[in-house]
């Protein structure tokens, strides 16, 4: 069986025209050469997205969103729903990043609908979690994060049929320029496979990404941990050329 490629995956979060996307996109595909070893993904705002999946998804690069609802349609001014981002060509979608978790008092079960929905839709969940730094001062980290797993795919339908990603994202490092170190990540990873493993359901081909601070600089030392399967890069990937590396770093680690 040929293993599933890792991932390097930019979140834009609210960042970026669609001209500046655009801009971003060619200059990325100027020197890109994809690899079936490293899948790549990027997150821009709703409003670049559908420009993003027509102009990208042909250059082997997969185009999500960074949000949805959990109901398919109906009066919630403002929302997205999974059905209208998978039309608008989206493939991934990232549910409950930390900042919607604190900004927009996402919960554990808020997620857990907004997962099934996403299934519901074909689109593939990047279910995020992460501990914030009181919890890991307090060596409670594998304890928030594991509810985090336990509550958040609480809903999960084994007949899917949609490979689970999950994103592991310490609070504390994310935008804060404090990667977690190589072996704390991989410890964390780990810890959240044996979780996996003691839910009521199986879940099957699960790839987990670190987040948190990912540059250039210190991809190379994620990539070498074991139980890594991609990264999720948020500050750095807004520049086509730093993200490129990060890309290009993978394609020679893995
Ligand atoms: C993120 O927002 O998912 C992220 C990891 O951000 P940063 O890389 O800027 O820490």
């Amino acid at each position: 069986m040929t293993p599933s490629p890792c991932i390097v995956a930019g979140n834009w979060k609210m960042n970026k025209t669609v001209a500046e996307a655009k801009s971003w996109l060619a200059r990325f595909l100027e020197s890109y050469q994809p690899s079936p070893r490293v899948e790549v993904q990027v997150y821009p705002s709703f409003t670049a997205l559908h420009t993003m999946a027509l102009l990208a998804s042909d250059r082997s690069i997969r185009v999500g969103g960074q949000n949805i609802h959990d109901e398919e349609r109906g009066a919630y001014t403002g929302e997205i729903s999974a059905v209208q981002l998978r039309e608008a060509g989206a493939e991934v979608v990232l549910i409950g990043h930390s900042e919607r978790r604190l900004h927009a008092g996402e919960t554990d079960a808020m997620l857990a609908r907004k997962l099934t929905a996403a299934i519901h839709a074909g689109l593939q969940p990047v279910l995020c979690v992460g501990e914030n730094r009181e919890d890991r001062q307090a060596q409670r980290h594998e304890d928030v994060v594991g509810l985090q797993i336990e509550r958040g795919l609480a809903g999960w339908e084994p007949s899917a049929g949609i490979p689970l990603i999950i994103a592991y994202e310490p609070v504390w490092a994310i935008g804060t320029g404090m990667t977690a170190t190589p072996q704390d990540a991989g410890a964390m990873h780990a810890h959240i496979r044996r979780r996996l493993e003691k839910l009521p359901v199986h879940i099957p081909e699960v790839r987990i990404l670190y987040g948190g601070s990912v540059t250039p600089d210190n991809v190379a030392e994620l990539f070498a941990t074991p139980g890594i399967d991609g990264v999720l890069v948020g500050g750095a990937s807004l520049d086509a050329l730093g993200f490129l590396e990060i890309v290009r770093a993978a394609q020679r680690l893995r």
